[in-house]
């Protein structure tokens, strides 16, 4: 019996033909990750992945449809309801309130990275585990953090040299510039009630303003005359908006104001944000995120406002083999060992376990029978050199060395052939750093 992995998940592999599910290419999108948000000065959080299922629906909201219709749930053998998460904020809400962590820090800038889970239909684009790395800002309420982080999101993709992107921005204002913008909304709709899709028509009572983001092309038609969220801001949320708006025109930081754009979770308000590419299809968002003012008092911790995006690891590695961006090579094994003989089989052995506690990557070749055959392997694996090693030679006490990449060849010498490994390798690690 053969067994097949669970429709819309995927392996992540150290060789593969789907080039964006190639661990290597993972691990550098997460070293560049890593030092972007050493940069900006935030710190990992790890949560687990899966949390009471309450959790979820207090914190990112009963009429989200990744709580709604796409959580993962189950029960655990005491029968308490579990549930994978879906997102990452709501766990680093509980982790930040569990832990006391508000003394700590006069503003906490928080980062993860982490598999999500979401019962939806899979698409390409769309799985049932994703991986998203994301950020939260807890503790500031002022318009140079929602600025910072936009930059910080805009950042990565430029250090991962991804190129036309679009930055949609727009505010969903405060509770009383939503309350105001609910009526007038609920007004509009109305009229077209029965026209609506099914789903939006639960959110006709449940959370109105989700209707401006249905994907359904009949409600799409019906929205497009409906009244702008932005005509109906409170005086600071108004405020809040344009001083982020100053803020990015003075970065030269290109935007577009999208009044429709409100994003799926409940939680939010004021800025909201997200950043597209028309390169991938249906599944365009690469990120979004914005702030939220009550989400940590909602579940039992101070009144403190946060602000936050996330981003689809996958996508991003999509978009970055399409757009054909430069990935650094696969740095090891540096040597690849050829022994053509027992004496130099049994030499070799020990060479190879002696380089390895040199820090030198290092791989050989157990079953040599040819000797272009082992080097024909050296280069599929991508080993930088190979070094072998004759019965003969060992008697001369002289080895070749092979770079692979400029097939520069020399003879290396036993006696001290361990420190002009280390050598080349410093070397070679100062250039591929
Ligand atoms: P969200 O929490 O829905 O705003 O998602 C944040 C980001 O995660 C999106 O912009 C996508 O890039 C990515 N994402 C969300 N859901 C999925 C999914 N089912 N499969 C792959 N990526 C996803």
């Amino acid at each position: 019996m053969q067994y097949q992995i669970p429709k819309g998940l995927f392996d992540i592999l150290p060789y593969s033909k789907e080039e964006w599910t190639i661990s290597s290419k993972w691990h550098y999108l997460e070293k560049i990750i890593k030092k972007l948000s050493i940069d900006y000065n935030y710190e990992e959080i790890r949560t687990p992945i899966f949390e009471k299922t309450e959790l979820f629906t207090r914190g990112v909201g009963e009429s989200s449809d990744i709580v709604h219709k796409e959580l993962y749930t189950f029960l655990d053998k005491a029968k308490r309801e579990m549930s994978l998460r879906p997102e990452g904020t709501a766990s680093i809400m509980r982790a930040f309130i569990e832990n006391s962590l508000l003394q700590e820090r006069k503003t906490h800038k928080f980062f993860y990275i982490g598999p999500m889970f979401r019962y939806d239909r899979p698409q390409a684009g769309r799985y049932r585990q994703h991986h998203q790395f994301g950020v939260e800002v807890i503790g500031e309420k002022c318009v140079e953090i929602d600025f910072e982080i936009i930059d910080l999101l805009l950042n990565l993709f430029k250090r991962l040299e991804l190129k036309n992107l679009k930055l949609l921005i727009n505010s969903v204002g405060d509770l009383e510039s939503r309350e105001n913008y609910k009526n007038a909304l609920l007004k509009y709709l109305k009229p077209y009630f029965n026209n609506l899709s099914e789903d939006s028509k639960m959110r006709f009572e449940s959370n109105p303003l989700r209707i401006l983001d249905s994907k359904d092309l009949n409600d799409i038609k019906i929205v497009e005359n409906a009244p702008s969220i932005l005509e109906f801001l409170s005086e600071g949320s108004k405020t809040h908006f344009d001083n982020l708006l100053a803020l990015l025109k003075k970065a030269k930081i290109e935007f577009e104001v999208n009044p429709k754009l409100v994003r799926g979770l409940d939680y939010y308000d004021d800025v909201v944000f997200e950043v597209v590419s028309n390169d991938l299809g249906a599944q365009s968002s690469l990120g979004g995120g914005g702030r939220y003012g009550t989400l940590l008092k909602n579940l039992g911790g101070p009144n403190l406002s946060g602000v936050g995006f996330a981003c689809g690891m996958e996508r991003i590695l999509q978009l970055m083999v399409k757009q054909n961006v430069f990935f650094p090579k696969k740095n090891y094994p540096f040597v690849y060992i050829i022994p053509m003989g027992e004496k130099a089989k049994e030499y070799s052995i020990f060479l190879t376990r002696e380089l390895r506690n040199h820090f030198i990557p290092t791989e050989i070749d157990l079953h040599v029978s040819k000797l272009q055959k082992a080097l024909a392997y050296a280069s599929k694996i991508e080993a930088a050199n190979v070094l072998i090693i004759g019965d003969e030679e060992l008697e001369k006490q002289k080895f070749s060395f092979k770079n692979l990449e400029t097939r520069n060849q020399e003879e290396l010498s036993l006696e001290n052939i361990k420190i002009e490994i280390q050598k080349k390798y410093l070397k070679y690690k100062e250039r591929h750093a």
